[in-house]
């Protein structure tokens, strides 16, 4: 018998995986196995910033096993201006998650990194060794020392206990439930909201910096089941990029030309080159994925592009959006 825990579960990602966890069959590779009993929990069951809450959660559920997935999230904007809300919120979410494991003998916890977290200058593509080789890019400092954190954190639980407690490293990612808040989302959703709001009032499609950036997405359900796959198999310390290969870069003009076919907008489409572009590019290698993986399908971007903006537009009223416009 496995009860496995996912904080963050009423996020993006946290969704997706009970998705896929309620609608592949059941005993099939992603699907539920017997003797699984699965809990998602959002903040409302818990703020993890907090020692007391997060044991109350822990003495309640009694996981066996933990996905970590609850975390202070944004997009490049909201990490430019909250540094040290990203900083600490984090750093308290994970040592509470990892040290109440650990007091209550979780047998595993896979924690959730970020390509985001990497050293700005460093030689690419990325990989699973460098996460530590040097400054992360200014606009999120916050957020990616938190992150790198709980590699830290990994790596002592291992020696000092031999605990099974490793870090998962997606790329961008997007799909139904995203944060859709004009502000503070990631480009993917913010654009979305943006676009649908300039078809609906006549005004112009506005893409924040030069379009010129790269980025490499991942559909939130390829990522659940990846992190579904990695609890079952991936027992190794070491963090485990999950990502789409690097050379399925997109630029963000590209992004922008896509939702504009998928919104269906005709009006004036334009770049505000006075807002921040952030890092150029961050390509990362899924070669170690695909190497212990085995058969995977990524879904096509423009796929999962057209059905999350299909789920946005079917479910804007309870969408995260922010303040209604
Ligand atoms: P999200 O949609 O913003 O969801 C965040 C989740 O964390 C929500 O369930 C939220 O709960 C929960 N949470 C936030 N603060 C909390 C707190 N103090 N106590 C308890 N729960 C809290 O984020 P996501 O995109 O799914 O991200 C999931 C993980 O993937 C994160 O670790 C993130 O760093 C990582 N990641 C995301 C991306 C991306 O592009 N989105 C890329 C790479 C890595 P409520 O909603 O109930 O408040
Ligand atoms: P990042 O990968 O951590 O930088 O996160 P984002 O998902 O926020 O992507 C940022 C890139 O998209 C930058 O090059 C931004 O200039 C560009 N971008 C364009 N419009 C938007 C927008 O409305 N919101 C966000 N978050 N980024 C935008």
């Amino acid at each position: 018998m496995s009860v496995i825990l996912v904080t963050g579960g009423s996020g993006l990602v946290g969704k997706a995986i009970q998705y896929v966890i309620e609608t592949e069959p059941e005993g099939s590779r992603f699907g539920k196995k017997p003797g699984e009993t699965w809990v998602f929990a959002g903040s409302a069951d818990g703020d993890l910033r907090d020692q007391a809450q997060t044991k109350k959660l822990f003495e309640k559920y009694k996981p066996t096993h933990v996905i970590h997935l609850a975390a202070l999230v944004g997009g490049l904007f909201a990490n430019m201006k909250y540094k040290l809300d990203f900083l600490r919120d984090n750093v308290l979410i994970n040592d509470n998650v990892l040290h109440t494991s650990h007091l209550t003998g979780v047998k595993k916890v896979i924690s959730c990194l970020s390509t985001c977290v990497y050293p700005d200058k460093v030689e690419y593509p990325l990989d699973e060794t460098k996460i530590h080789l040097g400054l992360p890019h200014d606009s999120n400092f916050g957020y990616a020392y938190a992150k790198r954190m709980v590699d830290v954190s990994n790596h002592a639980y291992k020696d000092q206990f031999g605990h099974n407690f490793t870090s998962a490293i997606p790329t961008n990612v997007f799909g139904p439930h995203d944060n859709y808040d004009l502000e503070s989302a990631h480009v993917i959703p913010g654009l979305v909201h943006k676009c649908y709001l300039a078809k609906k009032n006549g005004t112009p499609f506005v893409v924040g910096g030069t379009g010129k950036p790269l980025r490499q997405f991942i559909y939130s359900q390829d990522l659940a089941k990846l992190f579904i796959w990695m609890l079952r198999n991936y027992d190794d310390v070491e963090p485990l990029i999950l990502s789409v290969d690097e050379t399925e870069e997109v630029s963000i003009k590209q992004v922008a030309d896509a939702i504009v076919k998928a919104v269906g907008f005709e009006g004036e489409y334009t770049f505000d080159t006075a807002r921040a572009d952030g890092q150029f590019r961050k390509p990362a290698s899924n070669k170690k994925l695909l190497s212990l993986v085995g058969d995977f399908q990524f879904t096509p971007f423009e796929q999962a592009l057209d059905e999350s903006v299909k789920w946005f537009l079917e479910n804007y009223d309870t969408a995260r959006t922010g303040k209604q416009q």
